[in-house]
């Protein structure tokens, strides 16, 4: 039976905490002012205004991406939408694809290929390890693939793919289209597009880049903007479909209502990462995510991940046996007003380092949220210690 009276409605306020959480997670994470005043404005999605927004958007984004890129395409869509675009684009039934995978993240390109008709092969990484080049090599040996596809950092166990620019020049040059997922690494290490020989890099609003989920960014190579326009299998997608999308961000055509907003706070987003430029950006994420590393072994925390291919953009912690994470968890979000992330089905807490996450006054609050309440959940840690040694990087560095 259809409802017949309206529910008892709640404002959002009462809702929210009154004092907004830190976002610490994998994502999404704080917004910068000028993000946040963009992204309450609404204007019409075609005409003069927008034009200049998209045409700047366009602009910052070629540098944010490395790439002389033509066809820089901005999808209403989380970046799962984006993996989407890349994949429904480029594969079709008979398409070989060869997924690397590392995790949860580079896994979905397979599901994302096997559900258009590619013919999928996965070259898994040993637990929570990257790829090297040698099983890239191996597994390619004899075999023709029309697309390869990988991850720079895998969010879900916090893991750097370190070969990542000898995959790509290699997998490229044995004729594959190469597409790669920098979502929560773009613009927080170096991810060099063009001279990576990358055909395809996708991003997503709410992690490096800083901005709000839900809008996310494609750039497609010469290489793989030929492979779809001479696609004769049917394309089983209408927004994803990327000769539409090129309409509106090529032609400022109409394809489907933009999401307005999120256009302009990525416009915002972009303009801070030109501002602050790549360079100084990098450093200040490598040095605060050390940072936080450091703070959090001198409290006696263990990171899950060794040292050369650990991610700096999210850092995975392992707790002592006993010491329940999602209990940690909640006591930092109820007492201390700091959100970190879980994980997908591994026992470990993650720590985001990306963009507005690698200030100082967050990385202080943050570190001592976590190692009292670690402490509270019975972990044997010295939170002193760590908040000492954080403050040292932190002076040192100047964050
Ligand atoms: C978060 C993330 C995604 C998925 O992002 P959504 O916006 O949730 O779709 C994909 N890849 C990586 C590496 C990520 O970190």
């Amino acid at each position: 039976m259809s409802p017949t009276n309206p529910p008892k409605s709640v404002p959002l306020a009462d809702i929210l905490p009154d004092e907004p959480m830190l976002l610490m997670g994998a994502g999404p994470v704080p917004l910068p002012p000028a993000v946040a005043r963009a992204n309450s404005v609404v204007i019409n999605h075609l005409g003069k205004t927008m034009d200049k927004v998209i045409a700047n958007v366009k602009d910052m984004a070629r540098y944010a991406f490395q790439t002389k890129a033509d066809k820089i395409i901005g999808i209403s869509g989380p970046s799962s939408a984006g993996m989407e675009m890349a994949i429904a684009n480029l594969v079709w039934p008979g398409r070989r694809v060869l997924v690397l995978e590392i995790g949860t993240f580079s896994k979905r390109f397979g599901e994302m290929a096997e559900a258009v008709g590619g013919e999928v092969e996965y070259l898994s990484a040993n637990e929570c390890q990257p790829i090297t080049l040698d099983q890239v090599k191996k597994e390619m040996q004899g075999k023709q693939f029309d697309v390869v596809t990988t991850v720079q950092g895998e969010t879900s166990c916090g893991v750097l793919n370190t070969e990542l620019e000898e995959i790509t020049k290699y997998a490229k040059s044995r004729g594959a289209l190469v597409i790669v997922d920098g979502v929560c690494t773009l613009t927080t290490m170096p991810l060099q597009m063009d001279d990576w020989d990358i055909d395809v890099v996708i991003t997503g609003g709410q992690k490096g880049l800083s901005t709000i989920p839900g809008v996310s960014m494609v750039a497609f190579s010469d290489d793989a903007w030929a492979a779809i326009e001479h696609r004769t299998k049917k394309k089983y997608h209408w927004v994803l479909d990327a000769e539409r999308a090129q309409r509106f961000w090529g032609h400022q055509e109409y394809h489907y209502t933009a999401p307005v907003p999120g256009i302009l706070a990525l416009h915002e987003a972009l303009r801070l990462i030109c501002e602050e430029t790549l360079a100084k950006r990098f450093q200040r994420h490598r040095q605060s995510s050390q940072a936080l590393q450091a703070g959090i072994e001198s409290m006696g925390l263990k990171l899950f991940i060794p040292k050369k291919h650990r991610l700096n953009s999210v850092v995975a912690i392992e707790l002592s046996k006993g010491v329940d994470c999602t209990k940690v968890r909640e006591h930092m979000a109820d007492n201390f007003g700091v959100e970190i992330a879980g994980a997908f089905g591994l026992d470990i807490i993650r720590i985001g380092q990306m963009g507005e996450q690698c200030r100082g006054d967050n990385l202080l609050k943050t570190l001592h949220a976590l190692g009292a309440s670690a402490k509270h959940a019975g972990a044997n840690v010295d939170v002193s210690s760590g908040m000492a040694a954080l403050e040292k990087k932190l002076e040192e560095a100047n964050l």
